[in-house]
């Protein structure tokens, strides 16, 4: 019997995940059996969610059990198949997670074309994270022409999307990332109208000049101080999806957490303005899935949304490359090649 590897969790991290959390081991690849399919994993998506599952606190889905393979999106190609409707060599998205090989059911498996676009954008702008961009983009923010969208972690896999999408709406785009090199991408390459540095002491005086007509929609990636920053400029009837608080995700919260001081600013704030937050997560808008994979298909292959990935190699590289992309060391979609891509 050949082996794989595979990376388990090995015990649940307080605040920043450190290598220790993680446990590359070896195991046994078994054969499918009736219905099921072999998958070799050529890509695994690494995403910031993964850091949830880490935690057996309460959540809208459930955690990675101790000794569990780490849970991940995958393009693999299929190498054994007892599945009706899956043949040895086809691309699939699966849900296989931090290992060489998987053993799965056939049904539930969505079949990739690989002359349509390059595998990896599965994982990335053609999948979970372009989608998210496009539902939380559209289905809440409603961008409309002439005004001004805001949204953080823009070089990333979704904000370089929620920007791009505005653009081609009408609106203005506004990055904030961090450093000046994603910043100079954000402008130069994806056509944001501009885009400000996180780090920088004066991000809320940077916003307030590149907002003088305030803020209608802001795409909330992150939380803490960038929140902080762009709140006090939203304009009435602002629109706020709230997608994800990376700023947080290694914070451990707790009953003594105190309240921040501002937070009676903001209830004040949504109801004088008149304000909507929601909070979503993109599988709720899985209706969407046609319209999106249609209009963000059509979109870039015009070349009118542009992506980059950001690629490590090797399984052994994943707890790392993780860790790197919750502070920000990622610049673009993070994917780790597990396998050659023959596609
Ligand atoms: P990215 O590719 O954007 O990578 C994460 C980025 O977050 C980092 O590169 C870093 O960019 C930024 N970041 C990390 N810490 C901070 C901080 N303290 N302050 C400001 N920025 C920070 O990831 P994704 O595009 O995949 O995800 C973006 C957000 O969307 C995440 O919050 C994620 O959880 C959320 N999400 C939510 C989904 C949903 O269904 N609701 C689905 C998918 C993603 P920089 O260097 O620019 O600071």
């Amino acid at each position: 019997m050949s082996k794989g590897q595979r990376i388990v969790l090995a015990s649940r991290p307080a605040g920043e995940p450190a290598p220790d959390n993680f446990r590359l081991e070896d195991y046994d690849i078994a054969s499918p059996g009736e219905g099921q399919v072999l998958l070799r994993t050529i890509w695994l998506s690494l995403d910031p969610y993964m850091r949830g599952r880490m935690s057996d606190g309460p959540s809208y889905a459930a955690p990675v059990p101790i000794d569990g393979v780490m849970e991940g999106g995958t393009v693999c190609e299929v190498i054994e198949s007892r599945s009706p409707s899956l043949a040895v060599g086809d691309i699939v998205l699966a849900h296989s997670g931090w290992q060489s090989h998987a053993l799965v059911d056939g049904r539930g498996l969505r079949k990739i074309d690989p002359h349509l676009a390059p595998i990896s954008t599965a994982l990335g702008v053609l999948g979970m994270p372009g989608m998210t961009a496009y539902t939380g983009l559209l289905a809440i923010g409603n961008p409309q022409p002439g005004e001004t969208v805001v949204v953080a972690a823009a070089s990333g896999a979704v904000g370089s999307a929620v920007g791009q999408i505005a653009k081609i709406k009408g609106a203005r785009a506004i990055g904030i990332a961090g450093g000046k090199d994603k910043c100079d991408y954000v402008v130069k390459e994806l056509g944001f109208d501009a885009c400000l540095d996180h780090r920088d002491a004066d991000l809320a005086a940077q916003l307030k000049d590149a907002c003088p007509k305030g803020i209608d929609v802001y795409f909330e990636n992150v939380g803490g101080k960038v929140f902080e920053a762009v709140y006090p400029r939203l304009n009435n009837f602002a629109r706020i999806p709230v997608c994800g608080l990376i700023a947080d995700y290694n914070t451990i919260f707790g009953p003594d957490t105190p309240t921040p001081k501002w937070a009676n600013s903001i209830m004040r704030a949504i109801l004088v303005k008149r304000l909507t937050f929601r909070g979503f997560i993109v599988t709720d808008f899985a209706a969407m899935h046609g319209d999106f994979l249609r209009d963000m298909g059509q979109w870039v292959r015009e070349g009118r949304v542009k992506y980059r990935e950001f690629v490590t190699e090797g399984l052994a590289s994943a707890p790392e490359a993780f860790i790197g992309l919750l502070r920000g060391a990622n610049f673009g979609k993070q994917l780790v090649r597990i396998g050659p891509d023959r596609s």
